[in-house]
């Protein structure tokens, strides 16, 4: 997989997909470092697990770009 670069247009377009994510609402994983772009970022810090409840990953414009594989990158 390529390596997806943390800037702002990537964050732009997260925002729309993470940012309406059921998983990252539910989990209130907005309020936790990284926040989202976890594809570039790395998972979040939450130290509790996180209750996966839809991943909107794969529908998203960066994924696509990069070449991604996989989903639930907010989580291990
Ligand atoms: S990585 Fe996937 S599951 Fe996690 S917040 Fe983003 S869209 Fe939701
Ligand atoms: S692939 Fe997932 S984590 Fe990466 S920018 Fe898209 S919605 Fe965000």
């Amino acid at each position: 997989m390529a390596r997806v670069e943390d800037t702002a247009a990537n964050a732009e377009i997260c925002a729309r997909f993470c940012g309406s994510c059921p998983t990252m609402k539910e989990n209130s994983l907005g309020e936790l470092p990284p926040n989202m772009l976890f594809c570039a970022r790395g998972q979040s810090e939450k130290p509790e697990k996180i209750a996966q409840n839809g991943c909107n990953c794969p529908g998203c414009e960066v994924f696509t770009k990069y070449g991604l594989e996989g989903s639930y990158f907010c989580s291990p």
